[in-house]
């Protein structure tokens, strides 16, 4: 009964709905927005170039006049702000900002012709510090979801599609505030789970959840959904059926968007967002990369000396052509990338991230210097058998603990002997592990899992 609502309310929220609620109730112009930014991927190359160009220059003209973060910063480097139209200028003068100065001078960066109270705020996450609050319009705000609903229709998933979003919330949500939320959801079709609560049992009433809603599509951070694959799996359950996957907020590993499509039947489809700029780029139908929303974000991604660098790793550095409330130019999101000059066999002309890497994690550093990615720790337990979740902690350079959660297909002792085994390379250079067997895993305020955590004293 409830598969047929689904599936009827969606083109009526697509058709009427939302049109109706967004344009006519609310006043705002998401929906209108929607179907203009629809066509821009389809412009030629040359024509989105000049849209960003044309962006950047009235961008840096009113940062300059505006904002006195880059007022002065601007000042100081001998930028001429009229005429900036690539930020290879402003690369090559030095200008970059970083999370830390968003930290120390937010006031800096809001715009003077603005007040917070008439802005939306929402707060940047991450793993470290005190969260950052965002501003920008709502007028902007309208324009970001209507990029977030552009890049779903490049994967079939229309506006209304019924689905099912596995997402992070506030902790400790009360009753109230918790059917809100599944409310806020339901309108827009979506079953609504929580990432908080991604222990066996709640992922099989989740993968029950799904099915009854009649959801088609899962959107959801990496992890819980991989998860809920395994699960499934090893309950030899029928998985619901599915036209697709979207992950994001999380790295996806090649073995786990196999896990999922293999569990699933269905394709698994990346995105890459960040809670400053929502939606940056989003793999299409093809699945050849993804496509960067160029018309609103100039990304690049550079090397240590800030060098562009194309189908290598590097830095991704975004400027934020449309928030004009508190401007991002040349953000450094402290996450890796690969850039690519490839060309999308489905037409849509916006440039191409060849791959995401994510948050660039810390080095790990053994007690005789041998050095090795924070990454390391996220593979190094792929194939050894009986881990449903584990995290690393770093106690000091010669002591690590690895947090297991055992899945019982397996003994203990047969996943400790094989962790220590895997973990033999870092043993040769003075690295003792230990194993701790442990119900649960706790998550971040926002749902998401840390598989390294540091907790020396001492940073060299
Ligand atoms: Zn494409």
């Amino acid at each position: 009964m409830r598969v047929i609502l689904t599936q009827l309310y969606a083109p009526l929220y697509r058709n009427l709905v939302f049109p109706f609620y967004d344009s006519v109730l609310r006043r705002r112009k998401t929906y209108s927005y929607y179907r203009e930014v629809s066509r821009v991927p389809w412009l030629s190359a040359d024509e989105i170039e000049g849209m960003r160009r044309r962006r950047l220059r009235a961008l840096v003209e009113y940062c300059a006049r505006n904002v006195p973060y880059y007022t002065r910063l601007f000042a100081e480097r001998g930028i001429d702000p009229s005429g900036v139209d690539d930020v290879g200028v402003l690369r090559e003068s030095g200008i970059s900002i970083t999370k830390e100065d968003l930290r120390s001078r937010s006031g800096e960066f809001m715009s003077g012709e603005f007040r917070r109270e008439d802005l939306v705020c929402n707060f940047s996450g991450g793993t470290t510090g005190v969260p950052l609050p965002l501003y920008k319009t709502m007028d902007y705000w309208c324009m970001r979801m209507a990029i977030k609903l552009r890049s779903e229709d490049w994967i079939g998933k229309r506006p209304g599609t019924p689905s099912a979003i596995i997402w992070g919330h506030k902790p400790n949500l009360g009753r109230i505030a918790m059917a809100r939320l599944q409310l806020y959801w339901n309108f827009q079709n979506y079953r609504y789970l929580s990432a908080l609560d991604i222990g066996e049992e709640s992922l099989l009433r989740y993968a029950g959840d799904i099915k009854r809603y009649g959801a088609r599509y899962i959107e959801s951070y990496v992890n819980p959904v991989y998860l809920m694959a395994k699960t499934i799996e090893k309950h030899g359950i029928d998985p619901p059926r599915l036209d697709g996957i979207v992950t994001g907020a999380e790295t996806l590993r090649d073995f786990q968007k196999e896990k999922m499509e293999e569990v699933f039947g269905c394709p698994v489809y990346d995105r890459y967002g960040c809670s400053e700029f929502t939606n940056i780029s989003c793999e299409c139908e093809r699945h050849r990369g993804q496509h960067i929303n160029a018309d609103n974000l100039w990304v690049e991604v550079v090397d240590r000396n800030d060098r562009p660098v194309i189908g290598e790793e590097g830095e991704v550095v975004i400027t934020d052509l449309m928030n004009f409330a508190m401007p991002f130019v040349r953000y450094r999101l402290d996450d890796t990338a690969v850039m690519t000059n490839r060309k999308c066999e489905c037409g849509r002309n916006f440039p191409m991230l060849e791959k995401v890497i994510g948050k660039t994690t810390g080095i790990f550093r053994a007690p005789d210097g041998f050095e090795v990615h924070g990454k390391y720790f996220q593979w190094i337990l792929y194939n050894v058998p009986g881990i449903f979740r584990f995290q690393f902690v770093e106690k000091s350079s010669s002591r690590v603990l690895a947090r297991i959660e055992h899945d019982g297909t397996t003994t203990r002792e047969d996943t400790e002997r094989r962790v220590k085994e895997a973990f033999a390379d870092l043993a040769a250079h003075g690295v003792g592990i230990a194993v701790e067997f442990v119900d649960s895993i706790p998550l971040t305020k926002a749902g998401k899992m840390n598989f390294f955590v540091s907790e020396r004293e001492v940073r060299d």
